[in-house]
């Protein structure tokens, strides 16, 4: 078989992880498997880099960024490639550029446009195996562009469509996707298989497990992924098209917690035709996504707007929203980073009316008063205060009893 793995940061942590990765690569191999293995930069390097640039620059240039960020990427391809060599398994490093990708030019979350994998193809054909800098590519003028955060399961994914590879493996250091994030919900229990609109709605919603833009990819594709742990042998969970889903799929499938939003209100602006045109247009016209908005019930002609926006847009969205808030004549503006939003996502809870009652109740015994709600056909989301985030998730993933222990009770 031919096969993509990919190895994340996480488990890339330090000189014996990369050889404990290099030792499970050197057995796949051995089994008679061709292998592309894509890394990430090791540990936090990612953060470290980005940290040392807001040291020396308040605004660094998105080029520069990139050109930096993607040096963890290519470091930790020549150290695994090495590390391969020593074990006697031939290998090369591959930048993003020698690896074919082509991206666009919005550097810090280019899209991958084009990979001619003739160079992968060559190694693979003279018993190489390829060790490609994931999260990276080049424009078409040749400068560096990385993919977001996360972008290294897009490469593999991209990688894997381009070579028409049997299987994509992405590892982590958990085995797979889980009811909620094994850390903060201990008694989460691991998914065997999930459809792409589950996992894409899971990762939009916070969970960190798959980069949104590499579910979108392999769902536009069709490349099923295998998400499987770096450190145990367990199976994994399987994210591919759903089958014809059956009846006695539960309503829930997975919780979502994304603590890094923030809650933007406008306050008695006039009711008016415009009024919301104007100010969304504004903020899209920024780059700035606006997710769950609620317009109240208009009282005396004026209504109150609010909405949700990622933490990292406030700063670049609070003056927009000032000069709409005075071009209207609006009385206050509010922004609440003290917000937390949790989602409930499932295919089982299309057609299924109540499912949304339930996560409402949960939350209300646990005396958590929900700000804003919104649902798609396959998510309810709710928005609260961030200190009861954790709480909430777990009350959930009781309601719907997703834990572990729950289902040994119940078989
Ligand atoms: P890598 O460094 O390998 O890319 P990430 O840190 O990006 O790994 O993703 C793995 C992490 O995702 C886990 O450690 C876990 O805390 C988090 N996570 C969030 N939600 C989930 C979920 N539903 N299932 C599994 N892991 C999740
Ligand atoms: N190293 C990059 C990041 O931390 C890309 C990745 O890990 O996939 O976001
Ligand atoms: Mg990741």
């Amino acid at each position: 078989m031919l096969i993509v793995q990919k190895y994340g940061g996480s488990s890339l942590g330090s000189a014996d992880h990369v050889k404990n990765v290099a030792r499970k690569i050197q057995r796949t191999v051995e089994q008679g498997h061709q292998v592309v293995v894509v890394v990430s930069a090791m540990g936090d390097n990612t953060d470290d880099l980005l940290e040392l640039a807001t040291k020396l620059s308040v605004n660094p240039s998105a080029r520069e960024l990139d050109q930096l960020l993607s040096t963890g990427e290519t470091q930790s391809s020549a150290l695994m490639a090495m590390t391969l060599e020593h074990f006697g398994v031939p290998a090369k490093s591959f930048s993003g550029r020698q690896a074919g990708i082509i991206t666009s030019y919005d550097y810090g979350k280019a899209r991958i446009e084009q990979v001619d994998p003739r160079e992968l193809r060559n190694a693979l054909a003279v018993g190489i195996t390829p060790v490609v800098a994931g999260y990276q590519g080049v424009t078409r003028s040749g400068d560096v562009a990385t993919l977001g955060r996360g972008g290294s399961d897009l490469t593999a994914i991209a990688i894997a469509n381009a070579l028409g590879a049997d299987r994509c493996e992405i590892y982590s250091d958990v085995a797979g996707v889980y009811t909620a994030d094994p850390r903060i919900i201990p008694a989460a229990s691991p998914l065997g298989m999930l459809n792409y609109d589950e996992m894409l709605e899971l990762s939009s919603q916070g969970a960190q497990v798959l980069q949104t833009q590499a579910v979108e990819f392999a769902r536009g594709q069709q490349v099923p992924i295998y998400a499987r742990s770096t450190f145990t042998d367990e199976p994994g969970t399987i994210i591919r098209e759903g089958k014809k889903e059956s009846v006695e799929k539960p309503p829930v499938t997975a919780i979502a917690l994304n603590r890094h939003i923030a809650k933007v209100g406008l306050i008695g602006v006039p009711d008016a035709p415009g009024v919301a045109a104007l100010l969304f247009q504004e903020l899209g016209e920024s780059g700035i996504n606006v997710e769950l908005i609620i317009q109240a019930l208009s009282h005396n002609q004026l209504n109150d707007i609010a909405f949700t926006i990622e933490e990292d847009d406030v700063e670049a969205a609070e003056p927009i929203v000032q000069r709409c808030l005075e071009k209207l004549g609006g009385n206050a503006l509010s922004i609440d980073t003290q917000v937390a939003k949790v989602s409930a996502i499932g295919s089982g809870m299309l057609g299924r009316p109540g499912v949304a009652a339930r996560v409402f109740k949960a939350l209300a015994n646990g005396h958590i008063n929900i700000q804003m709600i919104g649902t798609s056909e396959i998510k309810i989301s709710c928005i609260i205060d961030r200190d009861d985030a954790e709480r909430a998730m777990r009350l959930i993933h009781e309601e719907f009893h997703l834990g572990q222990s729950q289902e040994m009770i119940e078989d």
